[in-house]
């Protein structure tokens, strides 16, 4: 196979959908597995269509994510410019071409000519008026009119677009590398605008000119542009240059959680989870919200968590490394069928892999939270409590709620079940094992814990009877890390403090 080279497209009209992050990933692991090349392209041309800041968010949320374009906007490469917006001229010269060469015509019907034409036919009861090969034989154009009075038109500075001549009676067909053959019978093709009345290309034009100039060798893309790629296939050929035609894989969809329908990004506030990589600040409410991000998500497991949706390694391995997946990745795994977006599948993944995470990576990433609250705490201490939270995180943001009390004094004791377990007795018994704790050499976890047991041992008492107490004592609630574990963390000053405290705290309820 010749030299691989994909290009992720996307418009920017709005941020980055998720469906939009596993096209760029399919097609980063693919250029990766085959040692071929990544490239950015904006296809910006729709100006009607463009929202500032969407190409800023499209190229932070592939640096997030890890997707680096090997060529492309913001790279540079022997193709530039990579912004369409700024390749107009390259489109109107090859439109025209295409017109000389007879692939595509000059049309001048006016937008209210062809509005009245919709209306009149739909007076008929034919609701689906369109410019084809046989409507196109009424409409004022290339192919009806004299070539006198086109030049006279022209030259007069009229307004024109061009339109692809969709040829008679074929049937064409690509071979979808997931779908298999595909094919479009041209009679129910439209002759697609080419080039607008104000000089810029259309999608089709901008992007089958890109494609063949970049040498794009394989489209990877969403299948809501399957139905595109018979024109697209025709281009090529009225372009001559259907010999060196990419092949064509079309993605399946992503589905809603509940699998009914296409994922929509409305559905994330609908279903309380992210569709977006990073979150957004429309206009309005409805239009700002958090992506994977913010709500706390690792890009790594984000990563797989997308891979997963629509291919499958084919064995039973589940967590994969960016690189590991572009080792394992092949077209011919991903599934035709609708992927279902499974949020809880997602949040299994982030717990997978912050619990994986070094400690030192994790304390770099959730040492943010700690600063607006005042706290800024030496760099081993804080690695030694992401090694104790570690394994009670779905989320980076969940590191608060988890783990506060290893930074400020409990506020709160849960006194329904301090009550449960103290009795007039206990006073006395706290006392004594506090002083044993107090009196702990190395204060190392396990060295705690051999002095308690043996206190509980000598003294007859019950394990139930102690370390629930303890446990309150130092996180205000029965929920946490292994005892010890967290009193070595604490450290001896600290543990002995909220002892102390506690047992008062304890007496008086
Ligand atoms: N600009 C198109 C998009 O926004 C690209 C489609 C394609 O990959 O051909 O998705």
């Amino acid at each position: 196979m010749g030299n691989i080279r994909v290009r992720f497209a996307p418009s920017p009209t709005g941020p980055l959908h998720i469906g939009g992050v596993r096209t760029a990933l399919y097609n980063y692991l693919f250029a990766k597995k085959m040692g071929g090349t990544f490239i950015l392209r904006i296809e910006d041309t729709d100006q009607g269509r463009y929202v500032p800041g969407a190409e800023d968010y499209i190229i932070e949320a592939l640096q997030w994510c890890g997707l680096t374009p090997g060529e492309g906007l913001g790279v540079g490469g022997e193709y530039e410019p990579y912004r369409q917006s700024e390749r107009k001229d390259i489109y109107q010269k090859y439109a025209l071409e295409l017109v000389e060469s007879g692939g595509a015509y000059y049309a001048f019907d006016t937008s209210q000519a062809l509005e009245e034409r919709r209306a009149a036919e739909a007076a008929k009861g034919n609701h689906n008026f369109r410019y084809d090969n046989v409507s196109r034989r009424e409409m004022k154009n290339g192919l009806t009119l004299p070539a006198s009075e086109v030049t006279r038109r022209l030259e007069a500075g009229e307004e024109y677009v061009v339109r692809l001549k969709v040829p008679n009676d074929e049937t064409v067909t690509i071979n979808d590398l997931i779908r298999g053959p595909v094919s479009f019978q041209t009679n129910e093709l439209d002759d697609k605008v080419l080039l607008k009345g104000d000089g810029m290309p259309t999608y089709h034009l901008a992007n089958i000119v890109d494609d063949h100039l970049m040498r794009i060798s394989h489209v990877i893309r969403g299948e809501e542009w399957l139905p595109s790629t018979g024109h697209h296939v025709l281009l090529y050929r009225a372009f001559g240059w259907e010999g060196t035609m990419p092949q064509f894989a079309h993605l399946p969809l992503i589905l809603k959680p509940d699998g009914k329908g296409k994922l929509s990004k409305r559905d994330g506030a609908k279903f309380g989870m992210p569709v977006f990589p990073l979150g957004w600040e429309g206009e309005t409410p409805e239009d700002s919200f958090r992506g994977f991000r913010e709500y706390g998500f690792l890009p790594e497991a984000v990563i797989n968590f997308l891979a997963f949706l629509g291919w499958n390694p084919g064995t039973e391995q589940e967590i994969f490394s960016l690189e590991e997946l572009c080792q394992a990745f092949t077209i011919e795994n991903i599934g035709k069928a609708g992927a279902r977006f499974d949020y809880d599948k997602a949040k299994w993944y982030n717990q997978q892999y912050i619990q994986r995470s070094e400690n030192e990576a994790l304390a770099a990433l959730v040492r943010p939270q700690l600063a607006p609250k005042g706290y800024a705490p030496d760099a081993g201490y804080l690695e030694k409590v992401c090694g104790l939270l570690k394994e009670r995180m779905t989320f980076l943001t969940d590191f608060w709620a988890v783990g506060c009390y290893f930074f400020e004094e409990v506020k709160q004791f849960d006194d329904q079940n301090i009550a449960k377990r103290w009795t007039p007795e206990s006073r006395p018994v706290f006392e004594a094992l506090l002083a044993v704790i107090e009196k702990n050499k190395s204060f190392a976890a396990a060295d705690i814990e051999v002095s308690v047991k043996d206190f509980i041992a000598e003294g007859g008492l019950k394990i139930g009877q102690i370390f629930p107490l303890l446990r309150i004592a130092l996180t205000g609630s029965m929920q946490g890390p292994g005892v010890f574990e967290m009193m070595g963390v604490l450290g001896r000053e600290k543990t002995v403090a909220r002892l102390r405290k506690a047992i008062d705290y304890f007496d008086a309820l």
